[in-house]
């Protein structure tokens, strides 16, 4: 497991410490545990029982850094101490194994009852399902068996119970003992490989300074909305647009107000939207894909967008105030027409509202060459 966790320690996901300090100090504890007889009792027992416990402790302080909360170091302090008091007493006052048992259960009990409650895969909805419901189960199974384990052994601790009896309950014991630590770090180790991809994936699919849709999930969502609208004979409309005079903006302002402009412009359009999406082509230009939307709807609804960022006001430096336009084009798909088509419409209708004095719309069913005989406001 400790070489399965290498994989990922330059990955800098949260936990992986905690993850990786949790093996280390089981495989010391185990090393411990096998020298019992040939090493002084007290590190066979009670500084093996101390990291033995130490290590699902440091393993849900790793879950719950790792699902973004702080690691309660403190009460697993608390918890770990008091629980190597409480094996110390039953070893150096009674020397009673029985009750040494059922209370490293106890404590082992716990410990996994907190993790499982942490990891409860319905209270983190957008991470991938299969992974915390994997290192969930693992958790809850393990507090379930160390509940039953500690039962048994503080009911029974008259009886001539010992460790390594062949009884099924010492062999399901030792199975699952066996299993914990490498059960939780797989689980573990997917939950951060399932985060890296998600965290990949929306890189390649989101723009760095914006938020905005890239251009390559633009083509993807198009070329699947577009698959859409031919196979149902649905709409698809698309909005392409460009922020007016941009360069101006830069060489006035300064590239990082620029560079707030386009943010801003990104948080209103999608507001504007109402739950779709916007994609930076590139530059300051932008694209917004309408699956359900006839061409009278989307002239109509970036005109709404059109007006709402010319009303934006961004800040700028010494306390300046900077206002912007957009000038957008308007596109509709045409029975049996290619997505290709429907993109190269909508842009030479952006370029239509650029030549027609920035500031509009041009909706590209009325561009013809040069001229657009409509947009808004009126060319
Ligand atoms: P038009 O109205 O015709 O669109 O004029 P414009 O000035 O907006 O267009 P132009 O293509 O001349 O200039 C676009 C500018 O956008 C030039 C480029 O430096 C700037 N730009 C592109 N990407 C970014 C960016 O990420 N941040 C900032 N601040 N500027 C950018
Ligand atoms: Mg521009
Ligand atoms: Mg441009």
């Amino acid at each position: 497991m400790l070489m399965v966790l290498r994989s990922l320690a330059r990955s800098d996901v949260a936990g992986m410490r905690e993850w990786t300090g949790a093996n280390v100090l089981a495989i010391v504890a185990l090393l411990l545990f096998a020298g019992r007889g040939r090493i002084a009792d007290v590190l066979s027992i009670d500084v093996a029982n101390l990291l033995f416990l130490g290590a699902p402790a440091l393993m849900h302080a790793g879950f719950e850094r790792h699902l973004g909360r702080p690691a309660p170091y403190r009460a697993l302090a608390a918890l770990v101490i008091a629980s190597t008091l409480a094996l110390g007493i039953f070893h150096y006052g009674v020397d009673a194994m029985a009750v040494r048992v059922a209370l490293s259960s106890l404590f082992h009990g716990i410990v996994y009852l907190a993790m499982a409650r942490g990891l409860r895969p319905w209270t983190h909805p957008g991470r991938a399902r299969y992974p915390i419901r994997f290192a969930f189960g693992a958790a809850l199974t393990l507090a379930a068996a160390h509940g039953v384990r500690a039962v048994l052994y503080a009911t029974h601790h008259d009886a001539q119970v010992t460790l390594f009896d062949a009884s099924p309950v010492n062999l399901v014991c030792f199975a699952l003992g066996t299993l914990a630590l490498p059960g939780l770090t797989l689980g573990a180790v997917m939950m951060a490989n399932a985060g890296l991809i998600g965290q990949a994936r929306y890189a390649a699919e989101h723009d760095h300074l914006t938020g905005a849709w890239s251009r390559r999930a633009f083509f993807g969502r198009a070329e699947h909305a577009h698959a859409d609208a031919v196979r149902t004979g649905g709409t698809l409309s698309l909005l392409i647009f460009d922020v007016d005079h941009f360069k101006a903006i830069n060489d006035t302002h300064g590239h990082a107000v620029g560079d707030r402009v386009l943010a801003d412009l990104v948080a209103r359009t999608d507001a504007v939207l109402r739950g779709g999406a916007c994609a930076r082509l590139g530059g300051e230009e932008f694209a917004i894909l309408l699956p359900r939307e006839d061409a009278d709807a989307a002239v109509r609804l970036a005109d709404e967008l059109r007006r709402t960022l010319e009303r934006a006001a961004v800040a700028g430096a010494d306390g300046a105030v900077v206002h912007y336009t957009v000038s957008v084009g308007a596109a509709s798909l045409d029975d049996g027409e290619s997505l290709a088509s429907l993109l190269q419409r909508a842009d030479a209708a952006l370029y239509a509202a650029k030549r027609g004095g920035r500031n509009r719309v041009a909706d590209a069913r009325l561009v013809d060459g040069d001229r657009c005989k409509y947009a808004t406001p009126a060319m």
